[in-house]
């Protein structure tokens, strides 16, 4: 006699469900519609491409090899054997996820050691790792400030920063960008706790930010200040902080270990006495699932890695610098990189879909960023080096731009818009 059917087998048994047509109310289905429209019609739609290969210096997508030029890769470290098999035996030890919060039972020897690395990275007294740099952000910000306070941001901070400030319900006072005068300003007139917080190297426009100055206006007014270094880590030496010989005057610096660490993973490096307020009171470290031990052993190893071979963040930042000088010696308006961004501003989001699609048919993935990633009427391609790339990439490039600077003759302007 065959057994009865349980309700377990649709559990145990893989089938195939056919989709459904999505059963959505009239009015959600109007307003996704809607919205969907709108953003086709402003040029805004995004696609999301899958790469079929390593995110090395080259790629593949559908079958096609292109020179990645718009990763935060920026050591080449993703894809770096020594990192590779570190998570490999990492996984074989530990497994592949942490299946809990580090407060319940997902905490590994790896994540304190890991932790203890990045301080002395940062010359700090204690770090705190999240699960990504978004998430150090949010939790980081709404942890420390609540309504009552005030809470300064440069306007071209990230939108994790902008979003852990809204998050926090403290009063947001967004200063134009690096304006010092604007931040005294608002310090001035700054109600409760106070805290500053800044990109270091901006993501957008590859520019930085004023920090000595910051430090001391933090100083005079008694206001915390906290540093995003998630394009600095790793590619500035050990962060813009340290290069300014300012560690130890900056409370709180921020990094992650998705860009130029080729991992994932952020962190904040602080005080004893701030990084354990986190513990206990950032929601995005109490309530997310610890980062696997793969990912920390790889960042593990990329940091050995940066510290063997400064070499990489020294030729990620000469190439960035190489594609700049070419692209203004081309007529074309390029930001000067202080890292490896090398901001080529474009105005409209058509004029840089365009520019960017040409490079396609060349053979360069560049993608446009437009907004609401960057203000209205500057759009532009965010190209990054990588310390991979070799020189003969770097020259295709600048003839492939060559070939279609014409597509670019109205001249923009940088950023000025509100976030
Ligand atoms: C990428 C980025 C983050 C977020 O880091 P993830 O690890 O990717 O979540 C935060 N701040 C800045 C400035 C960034 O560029």
């Amino acid at each position: 006699m065959s057994p009865q059917p349980s309700p377990l087998d649709s559990l145990t048994q893989p089938q195939s469900i056919p989709a459904q047509p999505s059963a959505l109310p009239q009015v959600w289905q109007s307003f996704l519609h809607g919205q969907s429209q709108a953003l086709v019609q402003a040029g805004l739609w995004r696609t999301i491409e899958t790469l079929d290969s390593a995110p090395g210096p080259t790629v593949t997508i559908d079958g096609r090899e292109l020179i990645l030029l718009c990763s935060n890769n920026y050591l080449g470290l993703a894809t770096d054997p020594r990192l590779v098999s570190a998570a490999q035996a990492a996984a074989a030890r530990y497994g592949v996820g942490s299946g809990a919060s580090r407060l319940l039972s997902g905490s590994t020897p790896l994540h304190g050691q890991l932790e203890q690395r990045l301080a002395q990275l940062k010359g700090s007294e204690d770090c705190l790792l999240f699960g990504s740099g978004y998430l150090a952000n949010v939790g980081t910000i709404a942890a420390l400030v609540q309504p009552g306070d005030t809470v300064l941001s440069d306007r071209l901070n990230h939108a994790s920063i902008i979003d852990g400030c809204r998050l926090s319900g403290a009063q947001i006072v967004v200063f134009p960008h690096g304006d010092l005068a604007a931040a005294e300003q608002a310090l001035s007139q700054a109600r409760g706790k106070v805290l500053i917080v800044t990109d270091s190297v901006f993501s957008m426009d590859g520019d930085v930010a004023p920090l000595a100055e910051l430090v001391t206006l933090a100083d005079r007014y008694g206001a915390l200040l906290m540093v995003d270094e998630a394009h600095a880590t790793g590619v500035i030496g050990h962060g813009l902080v340290p290069s300014l010989g300012l560690s130890g005057r900056v409370p709180i610096v921020m990094g992650t270990c998705s860009k130029a660490l080729g991992s994932l993973g952020g962190f904040v490096a602080a005080s004893r006495l701030l990084c354990d307020y986190l513990r206990q009171r950032a929601r995005t470290f109490f309530f997310d699932t610890a980062l696997p031990p793969p990912v920390l052993a790889a960042t593990l190893t990329a940091l050995d890695v940066i510290a063997k071979e400064p070499e990489r963040a020294i030729r990620a930042q000469a190439l960035a610098t190489r594609l700049y000088h070419g692209l203004v010696q081309l007529g074309l308006s390029a930001l000067p990189p202080r890292a490896a961004i090398v901001p080529l501003m474009c105005g409209p989001a058509e004029l840089a879909l365009s520019l960017a699609s040409a490079l396609r048919r060349d053979g360069i993935l560049a993608l446009a960023v437009r907004p609401p990633t960057v203000p209205p009427g500057t759009a532009r391609l965010r190209l990054c080096t990588m310390a991979t790339h070799t020189d003969a990439h770097i020259a295709y490039i600048l003839d492939c731009f060559a070939r279609h600077k014409d597509l670019l003759r109205r001249p923009p302007t940088p950023s000025a818009q509100p976030q």
